[in-house]
């Protein structure tokens, strides 16, 4: 009987948990590993991953199956059109191959438990075990508890100290589960071996030339470039001075690790890991603040992750905060419409949301500033902007994203209150001082070179350029919109 692993979103073979569980269980027994991956179409619409995260997760997984091959072990495709499809498509192949045991790392969103909890009822009324592992987080989610009440915490700054505390209590805190060890034999499974990574089909997944010949120019793939770039970030001067530079958006002084993360190319044990053993800090929260802050931020995709494996309605498109769920909004699609292409006449927004639409990536900064914009001053339903996000987003992950849009909005886990209602224009002055960023992305105000112009051409003196140029009035008028979402969120 042979031993199977299944990717979900871990897509390598270094300090892979269940991967390298597989592995062990299959060189004890003395059988070949197989591993698996399910490729539908619908099941990544059904979850919003974007065409450039799509294409980010085959270029990777090419990457892993030339890297399984040198070790004999096949990665097979499983095509499986129709998302109800899947785990009768997955049995069916572990019973063709005579699979007794199928490993797999945990997804915490609800859709994915349930279809994981599925599989375990299938698999064990064909006398098959299925074995999931915790993987994506540094901390496994349940683990730390509110002295108090012993309940999940839902407030960061207490919960980081706890996680912190926590994996300094343990002897190794940050294991590197070994790579799979060589199959010795793979007779019988030639034909797993000719199996191929497939090609995106529907219209939304195909990107265009001009996509295409940006993202393969843009953007890195795969689990060797992933611990290049941690590496190169880690050992940087750059990462030294993340604590003063984290928010500024022209200065590029973030690690741009989010898609690796994001697609399990590498784990966050890894990104810890490699600082300690580096010698980069003393301990987690000791050392060059700008290390420790990035380890922290770090940390907050475990924090998101935590979040939403104790409250899951945050899955099932309810605020974190249920009492936020009746807020009347706007479905002005007008509105949403210009947001979405980058016209609503604020050029922080602007600039960011063209920048989303071409490239699939945004600083956390003009993440916030457009979630901020969209929620409070368009007053529009918060989760149309979560998901656009996620369908455009070369780095979408469901527990950040939420959290950031729950963050922004007001209505999350410990929210930036619905009363602090950002000031676009503020924003833009104080994290792109400069306006370099408004100027790459809105070439309509390129030639304006003023250091208030440039973040507000019509309110001062520059409404000529702007209009020659074509660049939109503000869609809404800041302070009318400020009073109006403060009014909503009261819920008068
Ligand atoms: P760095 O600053 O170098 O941080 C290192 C890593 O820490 C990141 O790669 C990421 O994995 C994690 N991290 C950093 N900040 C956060 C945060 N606030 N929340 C959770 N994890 C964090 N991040 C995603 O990975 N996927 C998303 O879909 C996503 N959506 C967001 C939506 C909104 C509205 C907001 C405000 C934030 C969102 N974030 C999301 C968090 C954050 O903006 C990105 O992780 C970060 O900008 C990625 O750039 P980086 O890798 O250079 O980050």
């Amino acid at each position: 009987k042979n031993v199977a692993h299944l990717f979900t979103r871990d897509f390598r073979l270094g300090d892979n948990f269940a991967l390298s569980q597989a592995s062990e269980l299959a060189q004890e027994s003395e059988v070949p590993l197989i591993s698996l991956f399910v490729y539908s179409e619908e099941d990544f619409r059904s979850h919003s991953v974007s065409p450039f995260q799509l294409r980010y997760r085959l270029k990777s997984l090419e990457i892993v199956k030339q890297d399984l091959k040198k070790k004999n072990i096949p990665l097979y495709t499983l095509n499986v059109d129709k998302k109800k499809d899947i785990n009768s498509s997955i049995l069916k192949f572990l019973k063709d191959y005579e699979i007794s045991h199928l490993f797999a790392n945990i997804e915490y969103e609800v859709d994915e438990l349930r279809q994981f909890i599925d599989l375990t009822k299938s698999l064990l009324e064909n006398k098959i075990s299925f074995q999931p592992f915790h993987d994506t987080c540094v901390v496994k989610p349940g683990e730390l508890a509110t002295k108090s009440k012993g309940t999940q915490y839902a407030v960061f700054t207490p919960w980081y100290r706890a996680w912190v505390a926590y994996l300094e209590s343990l002897d190794d805190p940050f294991p590197n589960y070994p790579q799979p060890e060589a199959n010795s034999s793979t007779k019988g499974l030639e034909k797993l071996f000719e199996s191929k990574i497939p090609e995106p089909k529907s219209d939304f997944y195909k990107l265009n030339a001009k996509s295409l010949e940006f993202f393969d120019k843009t953007w890195s793939v795969g689990e060797h470039n992933a611990e290049k770039q941690l590496l190169d970030y880690i050992k940087s001067k750059t990462i030294k001075l993340y604590d003063d530079l984290r928010n500024e958006i022209s200065t590029d002084a973030t690690s741009h690790m989010s898609r690796h993360l994001a697609s399990g190319t590498v784990s966050s044990r890894t990104c810890i890991r490699l600082i300690l053993e580096n010698n980069l800090v003393s301990s987690l929260a000791k050392g060059p603040s700008g290390i420790t802050e990035w380890i922290r931020q770090v940390s907050w995709r475990d924090f998101y992750k935590h979040v939403m494996a104790n409250w899951p309605h945050i899955c099932m498109f309810k605020p974190f905060q249920v009492e936020y769920d009746d807020i009347e909004w706007e479905y002005n699609l007008e509105h949403y419409q210009k947001w979405c292409e980058g016209k609503t006449g604020y050029p922080i927004v602007d600039a960011a949301m063209r920048q989303l639409n071409e490239t699939g990536y945004l600083h956390n900064r003009p993440r916030m500033v457009v979630a901020s914009f969209l929620s409070k001053h368009l007053l529009i339903d918060w989760r149309w902007g979560e998901r656009y996000f996620l369908e455009h987003l070369i780095d979408g992950d469901f527990a950040s994203n939420n959290g950031g849009w729950g963050f922004s909005s007001g209505v999350g886990v410990d929210p930036q209150p619905y009363f602090r209602i950002f000031n676009p224009w503020t924003q833009s002055e104080k994290f792109d001082k400069n306006g370099d960023y408004i100027r790459e992305w809105v070439p309509e105000l390129r030639e304006i070179d003023d250091s208030k112009g440039i973040h507000n051409p019509y309110d001062h003196g520059f409404e000529d350029v702007a209009e020659k140029n074509d660049y939109p009035r503000p869609i809404v008028d800041h302070s009318f919109a400020r009073e109006r979402a403060l009014e909503r969120y009261r819920g008068e």
